[in-house]
Order: structure tokens, then C-alpha cells, then sequence
């Protein structure tokens, strides 16, 4: 039996796709590519944007065509926000929420058994802390593993979906997680990425007393690991006492996603952020003062309801002056059941999409600028894939250099000098004796 997946929105959802297609796997399955014809379809959802909600309906459709007589299983935050819609979606025969993913097999056999529509949707999970551990075990080929360490959140800013579509906080036990990293080191992995949905949050629940700067500190001892990257965090996490703790962290890689959203401090409070522009700003200085060499990038939604052409201006002259790394633009996309949905002034798609224009030009100006400043560095490059003789790696504060190079560079880290810019790749030359001349 041949299974096939589509994975829409977040990298979190990547890794829940990942688990649960090695759940089939074990179970018999084999897997095959979305487009073509297979038994069983499974399409991980995102509800997070209009946008992501769209594609996954799109998605459902055209399993449906591909073969008729398939299962076709529609997994995650849609199906658990908007379950009575996606049952009613012609075709869908099996429903499973974004905290029931492990059934996922058993569901889906089930349906097959039954010829009939299953649906395996938990409740309200706000109230949910049980952290479903799909635990993905094979990452053959990659030179970094990502680890999902945390789900779910309780921070309710209104425009977001997340918290009842992932449920409360959960994080994964420590000790598991720990002995997991200890067996990747064993395996030869050098780099661990530390993800999750709002992962300041992480241990916040557990009886454990763990914080995640705990957990990076334990992380650190464990030989093998060389480096250690975390996902998307809260701006204001690293205020404090706590920066000097990530100061001392020698692993841990110097590029931050600080979701900052808007840079003015009357469109945060309506999204009901934390913190003041002021108070992101000195995040980023202080970050900037101790790691010079510091990526930082970031997420802004345009047209938040209410959103003046003055205010939207703010956050413009806000990203001009901090000049980060990248910055990811949405446009606001209202989601329903959210406390922004009901929020008045919309602001019209013209001029969304006009502001998220001006801002991916901010955004483009200061990549350029970071990255150019770079040409001329040696970096340590840790080298993933490589084709036609031309390995990619990422630096410390990932960037990514391409390099010449005839012998397999993968799972290496080499000092590599960074000699020019090709688009918004720099061009690096190894600098060790790899026992042949680098084609230039
Ligand atoms: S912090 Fe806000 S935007 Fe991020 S997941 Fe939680 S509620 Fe959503």
C-alpha cells in the first residue's frame, strides 16, 4: 500500500508529516510523492492564514482526483479548528486532530476496514498540556536534526489561531529528549535544532523544573553536538539575567527569529503583544553589543485591523533603522474565533499589499547589507547536501555559502573563506587541505 503527504504552514508541521509518515512506514506502507497515484493520502493542515487554509482544501480536492477510491486523511489545525466543515468536504474519510496525530495509521486502517468516515478530533485542547510525542527517529541524509521540543501556547495574541488550534503549553519530557540528542551526537549529527511553537514556553507545565535555558545548558554538555540552533522566540526572552545565561552558551548558533510583528506600539497592544517597539529594540542592541557577528530576522504582519497609514509608517521607519537580517512579511489574514476577527477598520488588500512590498524592500536592503559585509570572513561552514561538485553549507549565523569542491563535504565543518556574493549566496573557498585543487 503506497501512502502520500502534503504539509502545509509551519516547520513544526514538517516534523509532525516526517513522524507520521515513518508510522506508516512501520506499518507496512510504502511511501510515494503527492502527485502521484497512491492508496492513502494525508494532508497535515495549516489554519493559520486565509492563505494556508486555502491550499489545504486545494490539497484535499486533488487527492480526491488523483484516485478516487483512496483514503484521504485531513490532519492537524484545520481539521481540529474547523472539524464539521472539513467532515463535510466531499471525499475527506478521515479527521484527526492536532493532538491525535499518533492514531493517525490506526485511523486510517480503520477507515479502510469500515468503509465508513472516522473522525479523531480531541475536544477543546486549550486545556490541553499532554505532549504528544511522535518521536521521529530516521534523518538519513541530513546533517542536522530537528527536534520539536514544545507544542502549543497560551500567549492569545488576537489575531492568532494557534492556541485553540494546538492547544495549551506542552513540552517534551527532558530526559527523553536529552538521551535522544545523546544518540544523534552518537550518530554522527553535529548540529540539533530546538523547535516548537512558542518555545520560551518551554518546561513551563512540567513537574520537571526545566526552563528552556536549562535545557540548552544540559544540551551543551553533550559531547558530539556542535552546535545548537533554536526556532522562532520570544523577543522577550533574552531580557535580563537570562541574556547573560545565552551569552555563556558556546554552541549555541548566533542567529535569533525575534517575531516582532509591528513596530508601533499602538498596533502591539491591539494585537495584544508583550512588549513595547522600545523594548524589541533593546533586545536587539544588547543581542548586537555581546555577538557581533548576530543574524537577527523577523515576522511583521501588515494591515493588522486598525492599521493607520501613519502607524504602518512607524513600523516601516522602525525596520529601517534596526536593519535586521530578513524579514518574513504577512499580510493579516482574519481568522475566525479569534478576538481580531471581530476587530473594526479592516484595512483594504491594495494597501496590505502595498505595505508588505514596502516592507519586503526594507527587508531586502538590510539582507544585502549583512551579507555583504561577510564577503572577505573565514567562517566555519557546516556543509549539508552536495551536487555537481557544489556543496552548500550554513555558518554559524546561517547563512548560506556554496562552495566548490570534488570530495563529499557532508557533516563537515570547515573553515571556509568567504570570497563573494552570487544573488544572496556568498561563494566560499574551503581553507584546509581536502587533497585536490578547488575548481574556482
Ligand atoms: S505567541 Fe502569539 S503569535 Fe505566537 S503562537 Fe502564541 S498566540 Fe500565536
Amino acid at each position: 500500500m503506497k501512502v502520500a503527504f502534503q504539509t502545509l504552514g509551519c516547520r513544526v508541521n514538517v516534523y509532525d508529516t516526517e513522524a507520521m509518515a515513518e508510522m506508516f512506514v512501520q506499518d507496512g506502507y510504502t511511501l510515494t510523492d503527492f502527485d502521484s497515484v497512491a492508496d492513502v493520502y494525508v494532508i497535515n493542515t495549516c489554519t493559520v492564514t486565509h492563505m494556508g487554509e486555502k491550499k489545504s482544501r486545494q490539497y484535499i480536492h486533488r487527492a480526491k482526483r488523483q484516485n478516487p477510491q483512496a483514503i484521504v486523511a485531513v490532519v492537524g489545525c484545520l481539521a481540529q479548528v474547523s472539524k464539521d466543515e472539513v467532515m463535510a468536504i466531499e471525499g475527506v474519510d478521515v479527521i484527526v486532530g492536532s493532538r491525535d496525530k499518533r492514531d493517525v495509521v490506526f485511523q486510517v486502517n480503520r477507515a479502510m476496514a469500515e468503509g465508513k468516515q472516522i473522525v479523531a478530533v480531541s475536544d477543546s485542547l486549550l486545556l490541553n498540556h499532554k505532549f504528544e510525542d511522535l518521536g521521529v527517529t530516521g534523518y538519513e541524509g541530513k546533517t542536522r536534526a530537528f527536534l520539536k521540543i514544545q507544542d502549543g501556547c497560551n500567549r492569545f495574541c488576537s489575531y492568532c489561531i494557534i492556541p485553540y488550534a494546538r492547544g495549551g503549553i506542552s513540552s517534551k519530557n527532558p530526559q527523553v529528549l536529552l538521551k535522544e540528542i545523546e544518540a544523534l551526537a552518537g550518530n554522527g549529527y553535529r548540529e540539533v535544532i530546538l523547535s516548537g511553537i512558542h518555545i520560551a514556553s518551554y518546561g513551563q507545565e512540567l513537574a520537571e523544573k526545566m526552563d528552556l535555558l536549562d535545557l540548552l545548558e544540559a544540551v551543551e554538555q553533550i559531547p558530539g553536538i556542535e552546535r545548537i540552533r533554536i526556532g522562532s522566540i520570544e523577543p522577550m526572552f533574552f531580557q535580563g539575567e537570562r541574556l547573560s545565561r545565552v551569552l555563556a552558551l558556546t554552541k549555541l548558533c548566533p542567529h535569533f527569529h525575534l517575531s516582532l510583528q509591528s513596530g508601533c506600539d499602538a498596533t502591539l497592544k491591539r494585537m495584544n503583544r508583550r512588549y513595547t517597539a522600545e523594548e524589541f529594540a533593546a533586545v536587539v542592541k544588547a543581542l548586537r553589543e555581546a555577538i557581533p557577528e548576530v543574524s537577527l530576522t523577523t515576522d511583521v504582519i501588515v494591515g493588522f485591523p486598525g492599521e493607520s497609514e501613519g502607524e504602518f509608517e512607524e513600523t516601516a521607519a522602525f525596520l529601517e533603522k534596526l536593519q535586521l537580517t530578513r524579514i518574513h512579511t504577512f499580510k493579516y489574514s482574519p481568522r475566525k474565533g479569534t478576538p481580531a476577527f471581530n476587530f473594526p477598520n479592516e484595512v483594504e488588500s491594495a494597501v496590505k499589499e502595498d505595505r508588505s512590498r514596502r516592507v519586503m524592500m526594507i527587508s531586502r536592503r538590510g539582507e544585502e547589507k549583512f551579507l555583504a559585509r561577510h564577503v572577505g570572513q573565514v567562517l566555519p561552514v557546516l556543509f549539508e547536501e552536495g551536487k555537481n561538485g557544489v556543496h552548500l553549507g550554513y555558518t554559524p549565523n546561517y547563512l548560506q555559502v556554496r562552495v566548490p569542491s570534488a570530495v563529499n563535504l557532508q557533516g563537515k565543518i570547515l573553515p571556509t573563506k568567504l570570497t563573494g556574493l552570487k544573488g544572496d549566496v556568498l561563494q566560499g573557498e574551503i581553507l584546509v587541505d581536502l587533497g585536490f585543487s578547488q575548481p574556482s
